[in-house]
C-alpha cells in the first residue's frame, strides 16, 4: 500500500481551552499507482492530511504509513520526505533559483546526489513536464501554468513515488489547469506515480480512479468519480457543485425527460438528448 491511514486525528491546539480537530478518526488506504482526487470545501481538512502524508504534521492520534513506513519513525522521515512530493497553491512561493535548470536541480543537490546523476534527473524531470527547452529561462516572468510544472519538475528530480497536489491548480487560469492536470496524469500513467490531486474544481476529478470527498474532518464520500457525482444532492449540503452537465441532466430528468443517469460531461449530455429528439 502506497498510503494507509489508520484512525488518524489531528487537532490544532489554539490555546490550553480550545482546540480544532482538523482530521477527525481518519482511516484510508490508497494502493500504489492510483490517481486520486481530493474534494472538499475549505477548511474540510485537505491540507492537514496532505502534511500527515510527509509527516509535516504527525498524528495526535492513531498512524500515517507511507510504503509501510510510520511517520511516527524518526528513522524513515527522510525517506518518507523524499517519497512524499508536495506541491502547493501559489505557484510564486515554490521558486527557489532564478534559472529553470538550477531550481530544479535544488532538490536532488540537497540530498547530495552525485553530478552526473543531477544532470539527468533534471533534464528527465523537466522534459516530464514539458518545459527542457526553457531549462536556461527564468522561472519568473512564466505563467502560473508553467511555473506550477516547474515545481512538479522539482518535486520530480527527488524521485518520489507519490506526488501530493495541494490546491495546486487552484490560482491558474483553465488552460494552466487543464497543463498541469494533463501532466499529474501522464506521471500516473507513465511512470506509475501515486497522485493525489487535491482541488476543489469537482470536474477535475472526473478522470481519477478513485475520488474522495472530505467534509469537517472525515470522508463523506469515496468511490469512482461517476458513482460519487450521483449523490449531488448530499453534496450540495456539503457546499460542493457537481459539474453543470450533471445538474442540467438532473434538472431534465425532473421535467420528465428520460436521461438515464451518469452524465458528467458535454458529450453525453449532447449524445442523451440527440436520441430523445
Ligand atoms: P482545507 O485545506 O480543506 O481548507 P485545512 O486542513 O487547511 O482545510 O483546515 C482544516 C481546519 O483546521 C480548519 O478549521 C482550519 O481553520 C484549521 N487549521 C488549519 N491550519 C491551522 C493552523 N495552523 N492552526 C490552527 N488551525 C488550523
Ligand atoms: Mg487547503
Amino acid at each position: 500500500m502506497a498510503v494507509v491511514l489508520e484512525n488518524v486525528t489531528y487537532s490544532y491546539n489554539l490555546d490550553e481551552m480550545h482546540r480544532i480537530d482538523a482530521v477527525k478518526n481518519l482511516s484510508l488506504r490508497i494502493k500504489e499507482g492510483t490517481f486520486v482526487a481530493l474534494v472538499g470545501h475549505n477548511g474540510s481538512g485537505k491540507s492537514t492530511f496532505a502534511k500527515l502524508l510527509n509527516g509535516l504534521l504527525l498524528p495526535t492520534s492513531g498512524e500515517v504509513k507511507i510504503f509501510g513506513n510510520s511517520t511516527l519513525d524518526g528513522n524513515k522521515i527522510y525517506e518518507i520526505r523524499k517519497d512524499v512530493g508536495m506541491v502547493f497553491q501559489n505557484p510564486d512561493n515554490q521558486m527557489i533559483a532564478s534559472i529553470v535548470e538550477d531550481d530544479v536541480a535544488f532538490g536532488p543537490e540537497n540530498l547530495g546526489v552525485e553530478r552526473e546523476e543531477i544532470k539527468e534527473r533534471v533534464e528527465w524531470a523537466l522534459s516530464k513536464v514539458g518545459m527542457l527547452e526553457y531549462r536556461k529561462h527564468t522561472p519568473f516572468k512564466m505563467s502560473g501554468g508553467q511555473k506550477q510544472r516547474l515545481a512538479i519538475a522539482g518535486v520530480l528530480a527527488i524521485k518520489p513515488k507519490v506526488l501530493v497536489l495541494d490546491e495546486s491548480t487552484a490560482m491558474l487560469d483553465p488552460q494552466g489547469r487543464s497543463e498541469v492536470l494533463k501532466v499529474a496524469h501522464e506521471l500516473n500513467r507513465e511512470d506509475g506515480i501515486t497522485v493525489i490531486h487535491i482541488t476543489h474544481f469537482m470536474e477535475e476529478a472526473l478522470d481519477a480512479d478513485r475520488l474522495i470527498v472530505m467534509n469537517d474532518g472525515q470522508i463523506a464520500f469515496d468511490g469512482k468519480p461517476r458513482e460519487v457525482f450521483k449523490h449531488y444532492e448530499k453534496l450540495k449540503e456539503i457546499k460542493l457543485a457537481v459539474p453543470w452537465e450533471t445538474q442540467m441532466a438532473i434538472s431534465l430528468k425532473k421535467v420528465g425527460l428520460d436521461m438515464g443517469s451518469g452524465i458528467v460531461n458535454e458529450e453525453e449530455l449532447v449524445e442523451k438528448l440527440c436520441q430523445l429528439l
